[in-house]
C-alpha cells in the first residue's frame, strides 16, 4: 500500500515575499485563495521552516510532472513522476518516487519546491 503524504500545511510558513514586487509580504498582501500577491497577481514565494527551501503553493491542477511536492509527514521533497486525470473528474493522481499513486482534489493546494 502506499504511504498517504500531507501535501499542504501552511502552519510553518515562516515569512512571504513577492519576486515581481521585490518585497516580503504579510499576509494582508497576499491573495490567500490561491497564493498570489494582490498587488502583481504573481505566486508569493513562501520561506517555511519546516521545508528550509521556498515553496510555491498550487492548486493540483498547477502541478507539473517533474514539480518536488513536499511531504510533511516525511519532511522531504519528493518527485512527481507522472500525472493521470481521473475519469471521477474531481481528483487528479499524482505518480511519486518512492511513494506511488497519491488521490488529490483539483482544489487542494500542493506545496512545491519554488520553480
Ligand atoms: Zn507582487
Amino acid at each position: 500500500m502506499p504511504r498517504y503524504i500531507k501535501m499542504y500545511n501552511k502552519a510553518f510558513d515562516d515569512f512571504y515575499e513577492c519576486g515581481e514586487c521585490e518585497k516580503e509580504l504579510s499576509i494582508s498582501d497576499i491573495d490567500t485563495s490561491d497564493w498570489t500577491c494582490k498587488e502583481c497577481k504573481e505566486k508569493v514565494v513562501i520561506y517555511s521552516t519546516e521545508t528550509k527551501r521556498p515553496l510555491i503553493r498550487l492548486f493540483s491542477t498547477e502541478v507539473n510532472k517533474s514539480d518536488f511536492i513536499f511531504n510533511y509527514h516525511q519532511g522531504e521533497f519528493v518527485e512527481i513522476r507522472g500525472i493521470t486525470e481521473l475519469t471521477n473528474k474531481k481528483q487528479r493522481m499524482f505518480g511519486l518516487a518512492n511513494y506511488g499513486g497519491q488521490e488529490v482534489g483539483l482544489k487542494d493546494f500542493v506545496d512545491c519546491l519554488w520553480r
